[in-house]
C-alpha cells in the first residue's frame, strides 16, 4: 500500500500539470474565456505546429515520469523510510520552507550554469525555443535539462528534508502547478506572477 503510493505519487502531479496546461492550451487556441485571453502577457498565438513540435517530448517525459521514474521514486522513498503519518501545519509549513529553499538554490545554480554558452546549445537552448512561453513548455526541454536541473531536484530533495510522505507529496503537486502556471503565458496574479519567467524566454 505504502510503496504503491509512492510509485504513484509522479502520476498524480502530472495528471495536475496536464490539467493545468490543458486549461491554459485551450484558452489559447479558443481565445476564451475572454477576460483570461485578455491577460495573456505577449500577444503571440499559439499555433498546432507549436504543438506538434513540443507534443513528443511531452510524451516522452510523462511516459519516462509514469514508469522508469516513478519505479526509481518508489525505490528511493522506500530506501529513506518515508511514513504516512499526516503532518501538522506546522510541519508541513516548516517542510515546505526547507524544501523551498533548496530546490531554488538547486535551480538557479543549474539555470545559471546551462546559460553557459559552451553548454547553452545542447543542453537549454531547446527550453528557449518558444519566444512567448505556453503551457506544456514547462516540459519542454532536453532530458539532462529536465531531469538534472528540473524534475530531479524535486524528487531527490523531498525525503533529505522530511520524512513525512505527505509533505512531499504536497510540494510535488503544487511544484507542478507553479511550473505550469510560469510558463502559461498568462498573467495570473495573485496566484502566480509569471512575468519575470515570461522576459527570462526572450533570451
Ligand atoms: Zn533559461
Ligand atoms: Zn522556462
Amino acid at each position: 500500500m505504502m510503496s504503491s503510493m509512492f510509485f504513484f505519487m509522479n502520476h498524480v502531479m502530472s495528471a495536475f500539470y496536464v490539467a493545468v496546461a490543458t486549461f491554459f492550451t485551450a484558452v489559447d487556441i479558443s481565445h476564451k474565456p475572454e477576460w483570461l485571453y485578455k491577460k495573456k502577457i505577449q500577444k503571440v498565438d499559439v499555433t498546432w505546429n507549436d504543438l506538434k513540435t513540443m507534443a513528443p517530448t511531452v510524451v516522452l517525459v510523462g511516459f519516462l515520469n509514469c514508469t522508469v521514474v516513478s519505479y526509481l521514486t518508489q525505490l528511493y522513498f522506500t530506501h529513506m523510510g518515508l511514513h504516512m503519518e499526516i503532518p501538522s501545519w506546522l510541519k508541513l509549513a516548516q517542510d515546505f520552507l526547507l524544501f523551498a529553499i533548496f530546490y531554488d538554490t538547486i535551480f538557479f545554480f543549474w539555470h545559471l550554469f546551462s546559460h553557459q554558452p559552451s553548454v547553452y546549445g545542447w543542453i537549454h537552448k531547446k527550453h528557449h525555443e518558444f519566444k512567448s512561453p505556453q503551457a506544456f513548455e514547462g516540459l519542454y526541454f532536453t532530458l539532462i535539462d529536465f531531469y538534472a536541473g528540473n524534475f530531479g531536484p524535486l524528487i531527490l530533495i523531498g525525503p533529505l528534508v522530511t520524512g513525512h510522505f505527505y509533505s512531499i507529496f504536497t510540494f510535488t503537486c503544487l511544484g507542478a502547478v507553479s511550473i505550469s502556471l510560469a510558463h502559461c503565458g498568462y498573467d495570473a496574479r495573485p496566484i502566480h506572477d509569471p512575468r519575470i519567467h515570461d522576459i527570462h524566454h526572450e533570451y
